[in-house]
């Protein structure tokens, strides 16, 4: 079974369990037990509870690597890249179910947890997860500007009395 085929097959989950700090809102991922935003780190102690990021995100940054980490057996050349959650952290992961030379600056991803086999010595991958492309997934999320759709054609404005 390659291993695209064993990531869409296996369920989409993720565990991107992370914090907020209840004081400025700040979230972490992965969690902090103080907020270093806050001015006096003191005022967040307690302050923080757990918050689950929604796994979703879009790729700001991405390298093609292609030489494999010592420990990783994983097919190369596999792209890393960054990832910015709508929640604020930014996530380091592999995007798999997609070529490579595919993946771009702006592609919408989502986090499918995994638990790593080996933890390489270079940390390329650090928390066990990894994105695949929303693109497809129309059916969970909207394209942002629709292809094919007509415009409701707006209604000529009206005259306004202004009190
Ligand atoms: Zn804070």
């Amino acid at each position: 079974m390659s291993v695209a085929r064993f990531w869409r097959e296996t369920p989409r989950r993720y565990n991107l369990g992370g914090s907020k700090c209840t004081v400025c809102g700040t979230i972490y991922f992965p969690p902090r037990a103080v907020c270093p935003e806050c001015t006096s780190h003191r005022q967040s102690i307690e302050k923080m509870v757990p918050y689950q990021l929604s796994g979703e995100g879009e790729v700001i940054s991405y390298t093609v690597v292609h030489d494999a980490a010592e420990g990783f057996d994983m097919q190369v050349p596999y792209a890393l890249a960054l990832v910015r959650t709508p929640e604020g952290p930014v996530l380091t992961g592999q995007v798999v179910d997609i070529e490579p030379s595919e993946v771009r600056i702006g592609l919408r991803v989502r986090a499918t947890f995994r638990k790593l086999r080996e933890e390489g010595a270079s940390g390329v991958i650090h928390y066990g997860y990894k994105f695949t492309p929303l693109d497809d997934a129309t059916d969970s999320a909207p394209p942002r500007e629709p292809v094919g759709h007509v415009p409701v054609e707006r209604a000529a404005p009206t005259e306004r009395t202004t009190a």
